[in-house]
């Protein structure tokens, strides 16, 4: 199996943890969940949640890419997660992404899974549908972006 022990001791760094707990399941979950990546680092502080979220996972839905694959994709998404410097948008910012979103005919009700149900995913409407994020979250980051353009369209 290819080795990625640079993402793994920069994220175990950025979490506080050992890279002993960055296993091959985490990377795995970073490269298949777009979520999973903005989870821990809401859970940097938490060290029960980053237990819960560093612990076993599993996933049965969706097909299983290689090993290979799915390292190679949580590198990226990993580097794309430091490369934001885990910036934040202004209130005002965050307020006018979150608008967009209620006003999107992609938003919806999170789907019933494990971590969706950890984040408190409540019984609105909070996922978009064409990325799979909780926008409550990911409109706080200023490494994100709207895939279809609306948060930009609508002045934010
Ligand atoms: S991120 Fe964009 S596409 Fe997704 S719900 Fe928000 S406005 Fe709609």
């Amino acid at each position: 199996m290819t080795d990625t022990p640079y993402d793994r001791r920069t994220l175990a760094e950025e979490l506080g943890v050992p890279v002993s707990r960055v296993t091959d399941a985490v990377l795995a979950e970073i490269a298949r969940d777009p979520m999973f990546p903005h989870h821990l680092e809401l859970c940097r502080d938490d060290p029960g949640m980053l237990d819960l979220l560093l612990g076993p996972y599993e996933h049965a839905d969706e097909g299983t890419p290689g090993n290979a694959e799915l390292l190679g994709r949580a590198g990226a998404a990993l580097a794309r997660w430091a490369a934001s410097g885990f910036g934040r948008v202004p209130q005002e910012t965050y307020q006018g992404r979150l608008a967009a979103c209620r006003g999107c005919d992609q938003l919806k009700a999170p789907p019933d899974r494990a971590l969706y149900r950890l984040m408190g995913g409540g019984d609105g409407r909070t996922v978009c549908g064409m990325c799979g994020c909780d926008v409550r979250r990911k409109a706080a980051l200023a490494s994100e972006s709207c895939p279809a353009g609306r948060w930009e369209a609508s002045g934010v």
